[in-house]
C-alpha cells in the first residue's frame, strides 16, 4: 500500500495488477473498494485459468494445500504463479513491494533486478518495519482491515491466520519457505516434485523441455520459476471427444440464488458441455416452468413452495432414469430445497450468491428497479426472503468470478463425486 499511495500521488495512470486466487478473505475484496474510492485509479484483477483450477481440484480436492509442501506450492502455482506470470509476459518491468527484512528468504532482494524478466523494481528493498509504519500514519494510507485483527501478512484465507510477519502463512508447514513461488521458487526436492505435479494439470507445452541430461540429485532441473507464459486458450486437456460417454447414472444439479445471479448463463456452459459429452440432459429453467408446468401459480410462499415441489419432482424422474436435470431456479426456501434434496438421488446444491446492491445495478431484467420502487411485490431479496443454502455442495458469486471461472468450480465438484468423466470444455466456440 505504500508503493501504491506513493505512485498514485505521481499518476493516476498506473497500472496496477491485483491476483484474486478464488480463495481471498472477503476483506480483501473490501480493500480494493477502498483503494478504487480512495485513490480513483483501476485495479485489474488476474485471475487463474479455470481450467487448470478445475483439473487440479478434481486430482487433489479444493483444499489440497493441507497435504504436502509439494501440493501447496503446486495450489500456488495454479492460482497466483501461472496467473500472473502470463500477465506480466507483455511487460518490460513491474514494481513491487517486496522489502528484504519481510523474511529471510528475502534478505538478499536488489533494489532493481536486472536479470529477472521482466525487470524487477523493489523500491522498499531495504525499507524498516518501522519506516512503513511511519509512512502509513503521516500518509493516512489506508490498511486491510485484517491487520487490525493480528495478521501480519494477508494472502488467502485457507492460508492465513493472525501471526507476526510472515508467521500466520501456511502456519501448518514445519520446514518450508513462506513463499508461494511468485517472487522466489523452490528448491531441489519440492521443485521437482511440484514440476511432477504440474505436468499433470498443464498442458506438455507450456512447460519448457529438460536438458538431455542425466538425472541426478545435483543436475539443475527446469524449475517451476521456468514455466513459460502461454496463451490463454491454450488446451489444457487431452483432446475432446464427442462421442466420450459423459455418465452412468443421473443427476440433479440444482442451482438457487437470486433473480439475475447468473443462474441460467452459468448452467447453460455446464448443459453444452454435457451435451457434447453425450449425456442426457434436460434443463428446467424456472421462467420456463413458470409458463408451463406452473403455470397459474402465483408468488405467495405456498405457490412458490409448488412450484419448486413441481420441478423437484420432475428433476427426481430424470435423475432416476439416468438422465441429468438441471434446475435454474430461484427457489427462494430453504425447507422446500431440502425436502426435495433428500427425495432425489445425487443432488448437487449450487448457490449463485451475488450482493443485491450489484443485482440491482446489473438489473439484468430491469426488474430490481421496479421491486425497489415499489411497483413489484413479493420481489425475491427485496420485499420476500431469500434463504440461502446451509451447506451447499458449491457456492460460485457471479460479483467476482466470471461465468467460466464458477462452471469450472461447479465441474470440479461433479468430477469430484464421480458423476462426469472428462473434462469441461470452455469456450469451445
Ligand atoms: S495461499 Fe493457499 S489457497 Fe492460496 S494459492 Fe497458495 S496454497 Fe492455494
Amino acid at each position: 500500500m505504500v508503493l501504491l499511495d506513493m505512485a498514485a500521488k505521481l499518476s493516476r495512470d498506473i497500472g496496477v495488477i491485483t491476483l484474486d486466487t478464488g480463495r481471498l478473505p472477503e476483506e480483501t475484496f473490501t480493500m480494493i473498494d477502498t483503494v478504487r474510492r480512495r485513490y480513483g485509479i483501476a485495479i485489474e484483477t488476474v485471475t487463474p485459468d479455470p481450467a487448470e483450477v478445475a483439473s487440479m481440484v478434481a486430482r487433489h480436492g479444493p483444499n489440497l494445500f493441507h497435504d504436502s509442501v509439494p501440493q501447496r506450492m503446486l495450489c500456488c502455482q495454479i492460482r497466483k504463479v501461472r496467473p500472473l506470470e502470463r500477465r506480466l509476459a507483455s511487460f518490460d518491468a513491474w514494481v513491487t513491494g517486496l522489502r528484504r527484512g519481510q523474511n529471510g528468504s528475502r534478505a538478499d532482494i536488489l533494489r532493481i533486478d536486472e536479470t529477472a524478466r521482466p525487470v524487477k523494481i523493489n523500491p522498499l528493498a531495504d525499507w524498516s518495519d518501522e519506516e512503513v509504519d511511519k509512512y502509513i500514519r503521516e500518509n493516512d494510507v489506508p490498511l486491510h482491515p485484517l491487520y487490525s485483527r493480528g495478521y501480519g501478512s494477508i494472502g488467502c484465507a485457507p492460508c492465513t491466520r493472525p501471526g507476526s510477519g510472515r508467521d500466520g502463512r501456511w502456519w501448518w508447514e514445519a520446514d518450508a519457505d513462506k513463499e508461494c513461488g511468485i517472487h522466489f521458487s523452490a528448491n531441489g526436492k519440492a521443485e521437482r516434485s511440484v514440476d511432477v505435479l504440474l505436468r499433470d494439470i498443464v498442458a506438455p507445452s507450456s512447460l519448457r523441455q529438460k536438458p538431455a541430461t542425466d538425472e541426478t540429485v545435483s543436475d539443475r532441473q527446469p524449475g517451476i520459476n521456468e514455466i513459460q507464459a502461454r496463451t490463454v486458450d491454450t488446451p489444457v486437456f487431452p483432446p475432446f471427444s464427442p462421442r466420450t460417454v459423459a455418465t452412468h447414472q443421473g443427476f440433479t444439479l440444482w442451482f438457487t440464488g437470486l433473480s439475475g445471479a447468473g443462474k441460467s448463463t452459468i448452467s447453460a456452459i455446464i448443459e453444452r458441455s454435457l451435451r457434447e459429452g453425450g449425456a442426457r440432459v434436460e434443463v428446467l429453467d424456472g421462467d420456463v416452468v413458470r409458463t408451463h408446468l406452473s403455470k397459474g401459480l402465483g408468488f405467495s410462499k405456498e405457490d412458490r413452495d409448488t412450484n419448486v415441489r413441481r420441478i423437484g419432482f420432475v428433476a427426481e424422474l430424470l435423475s432416476r432414469h439416468g438422465a441429468v436435470a438441471i434446475v435454474a431456479a430461484i427457489s427462494p426456501y430453504r425447507a422446500v430445497r431440502d425436502e426435495v434434496r433428500s427425495r432425489i438421488p445425487n443432488f448437487v446444491e449450487v448457490y449463485v450468491e451475488c450482493p443485491i446492491e450489484v443485482l440491482a445495478e446489473r438489473d439484468v431484467k430491469g426488474l430490481y428497479k421496479r421491486a425497489l420502487a415499489g411497483e413489484i411485490p413479493s420481489f425475491t431479496g427485496v420485499s420476500d426472503p431469500y434463504e440461502p443454502p446451509l451447506a451447499p455442495d458449491v457456492v460460485v458469486n457471479s460479483s467476482r468470478e466470471t461465468p467460466e471461472q464458477s462452471a469450472a468450480q461447479i465441474w470440479a465438484t461433479l468430477e469430484h463425486k464421480g458423476l462426469v468423466t472428462f473434462p469441461l470444455r470452455l469456450a469451445a466456440d
